[in-house]
C-alpha cells in the first residue's frame, strides 16, 4: 500500500491540486482523493514537488530499427524521399541487433512509457516484446514494390501474425503507407478478418510529394520509389490525397491511427473525421523535425477537438525514445496548447487508440496505469519547462 501526492495530479481526465493516489503492491489504483488543495494528514504520504501524470502511451515506434541511431544524416538528407532512399539502402541486420532493441525497450521503461504501438516488418523484436514489462501492440507492416509480390508479402505477414498470437501478443496486419501498398495488397490487409474490429496504423502525409504521387504519380517521392524498383503501374491510388487513398481502403469501424500528418490540411481533417469517429491523429514531432524539418499544424487539430496521440518513431529518425521530449518539442513550438491537452494525447487517447483504456491511460480506481513524476515544471505557465524531467514512481 502506498499513498502518493504532488503539487498537481493530471489524472488523464482532470487536474487535482495536491490530490492523493492510493495504490496497492501491484500498482493498481485503489482510491483517488480530491483534497481541494489541502492535505491535512501527511503521515505515510509520499509527497513530491512536481506534477504526476499517468504512464505514457507511445503510439508509434519501430523497435526493430533501434540500431539505426545516427545512420541517416539529416544534414545531408532533406525530406522523406531522401530518407526512404537511405533507409532502404542502409537498413542492415547487425549481430548486436537484439541488444540494441533490448536497450531501446529499457529506455522507454525508464522514461515512463507503459504501452507502445510498435511497427514490425520482421520478427526481430518479438521475444523482447514478450519479455518486457511494457504492453506492446504490434503492427505487422506490409508493403511491396509490385503486384507480383503481393501474395508472398501477405503470407509473410500472416506468418508473423500467427507467431505473435502464439506468443500471446496483441497484433494486427497493417499497410505501411498509401504509396507503398498496391491495390490488391491493401484489399487483402483490410479484408483480413481476425477480429471484429481491428487496430490499424498507417503512415500518412509525412511529406508534400506524397499527395503529388497519389494524384499524378509525379514528384520527388515518385522518383525515389521508381529508383527503388517500385512499379507504379500496380498502384491505383484512389482519391485526391494520400489520406483519401488510405481511407478508401480502410474500414470505418476499425481504430485507425494516422501517423505523422505533417502536411494534413483542414480539409483532410474534416474528410477523415466525417469518414469515421475512430480516427486517431498521431504526432511524432522530433521525427518530423529530423526528416522534414517541419511540424504538423498541431494547434489546428486541437482546435478541431479531434483525438490526438503522441509517438516517438524510431532511432532511424530520432535521438531518443521519450514521450516527454516529444511533448517538450510541442510546447516549445506551440506554447498555446494547454498542458492538460498534451497529457491526454500522451495517455488516455493513446490507450483508447490501442484499446487498452480498461487498464492504462488514466489514474482511476481499478487501473494499473503507471505513475510518472515530472519535475522542474513551470507552474507560472502551467506547462513543461525545457528542463522538465521524468521519474517513474510506480
Ligand atoms: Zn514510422
Amino acid at each position: 500500500m502506498r499513498r502518493i501526492s504532488a503539487e498537481y495530479i493530471f489524472t488523464g481526465k482532470e487536474i487535482l491540486k495536491r490530490g492523493i493516489i492510493d495504490l496497492n503492491e501491484k500498482g493498481e489504483i485503489t482510491k483517488v482523493t480530491d483534497t481541494g488543495g489541502k492535505i491535512s494528514e501527511r503521515q505515510s504520504l509520499e509527497f513530491y514537488n512536481g506534477v504526476i501524470v499517468p504512464g505514457f502511451i507511445n503510439t508509434h515506434c519501430h523497435l526493430e530499427l533501434s540500431h539505426m541511431k545516427g545512420m541517416i544524416d539529416n544534414k545531408t538528407v532533406k525530406g522523406l524521399p531522401g530518407f526512404i532512399d537511405e533507409i532502404i539502402s542502409k537498413r542492415n541486420f547487425p549481430e548486436n541487433l537484439q541488444e540494441q532493441i533490448q536497450k531501446a525497450d529499457k529506455e522507454m521503461q525508464m522514461k515512463g512509457i507503459v504501452a507502445v504501438g510498435d511497427i514490425s516488418n520482421t520478427g526481430d523484436s518479438f521475444t523482447i516484446k514478450k519479455n518486457s514489462s511494457i504492453y506492446y501492440q504490434t503492427f505487422i507492416e506490409a508493403f511491396t514494390v509490385n503486384t507480383e509480390k503481393v501474395n508472398e508479402t501477405f503470407e509473410q505477414s500472416e506468418r508473423n501474425f500467427h507467431k505473435l498470437k502464439q506468443m500471446n501478443l496483441s497484433c494486427s496486419i497493417v499497410p505501411h503507407a498509401a504509396y507503398t501498398v498496391p491495390d490488391k495488397l491493401y484489399k487483402m490487409i483490410s479484408g483480413f478478418k481476425n477480429e471484429k474490429y481491428k487496430i490499424i496504423s498507417v503512415h500518412n502525409q509525412e511529406t508534400p510529394s506524397e499527395d503529388d504521387l497519389v494524384k499524378n504519380k509525379t514528384g520527388a517521392l515518385a522518383e525515389v520509389l521508381k529508383k527503388k524498383g517500385f512499379n507504379l503501374k500496380d498502384f491505383s491510388y484512389p482519391g485526391n490525397s494520400a489520406l483519401e487513398t488510405n481511407l478508401y481502403y480502410l474500414n470505418q469501424k476499425d481504430n485507425i491511427l494516422l501517423i505523422h500528418n505533417t502536411f494534413s490540411k483542414k480539409t483532410d481533417i474534416e474528410f477523415a473525421e466525417q469518414f469515421s469517429e475512430n480516427i486517431y491523429w498521431v504526432f511524432c514531432p522530433l521525427s518530423n523535425l529530423y526528416i522534414e524539418q517541419t511540424l504538423p499544424n498541431i494547434p489546428l487539430f486541437f482546435k478541431k477537438g479531434v483525438k490526438t496521440c503522441i509517438g516517438t518513431d524510431s532511432y532511424a529518425s530520432n535521438t531518443e525514445l521519450s514521450i516527454l521530449s516529444e511533448l517538450k518539442a510541442i510546447v516549445k513550438n506551440y506554447p498555446e496548447i494547454p498542458f492538460e491537452q498534451l497529457v491526454k494525447s500522451a495517455t488516455v487517447n493513446g490507450a483508447k487508440a490501442l484499446k487498452i483504456d480498461n487498464k492504462f491511460g488514466s489514474i482511476e480506481p481499478g487501473k494499473i496505469p503507471g505513475i510518472n513524476l515530472i519535475s522542474k515544471f513551470d507552474y507560472n505557465k502551467m506547462t513543461l519547462s525545457p528542463d522538465s524531467s521524468i521519474k517513474v514512481l510506480a
